[in-house]
């Protein structure tokens, strides 16, 4: 199922609020806790971004996570789109943080995670624009063709 971000939706809210404020790491956090924002909401992102990813999607990662949602065998996992802050750099410490998590990530193809498929993609890299990381292992798909594609296993 999507993920339902009760408690850290407010947080991350307040939190893109306050990055456009430029809210400084010593200044009090503006969530109300009394603390300063790099021992607050700061460490939240940071750690959460890994298990909740980003809070909006695009129209093409959300047509592809209503699709895998509706398939019988992700019914007990979650998905989370991590496409504007992935890179070839954080790659492997998405796939390890979320290895036991029973969480799928799902990146489109943009310029902040091209090498990620530039490394990864020998087929088709023109067509080719979402990957979905899971346990350690990948998949690499063209939206377009999602139907046709046989989920019987993990990604
Ligand atoms: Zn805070």
């Amino acid at each position: 199922m999507i993920e339902k971000r009760c408690h850290s939706k407010e947080s991350m809210k307040k939190n893109n609020k306050e990055k456009k404020e430029k809210i400084g790491r010593n200044d009090i956090c503006k969530c109300g806790s009394g603390k300063k924002y790099k021992k607050c909401c700061e460490v939240l992102i940071k750690e959460t971004k890994y298990t909740l990813g980003q809070m909006v999607s695009s129209e093409k990662c959300n047509y592809v996570l209503n699709y895998l949602n509706e398939q019988e065998i992700y019914q007990k996992y979650r998905f989370i789109d991590i496409t504007d802050d992935l890179t070839t750099e954080n790659y492997r410490e998405y796939q390890m943080k979320n290895y036991n998590h029973n969480i799928v990530m799902i990146a489109e193809k943009k310029e902040n995670n091209m090498g990620v498929f530039l490394e990864r993609d020998k087929e088709d890299l023109v067509t080719n624009d979402i990957i979905l990381l899971y346990a350690g292992s990948y998949r690499i798909i063209n939206s377009e063709n999602i139907a046709r594609y046989s989920f019987t296993g993990f990604i």
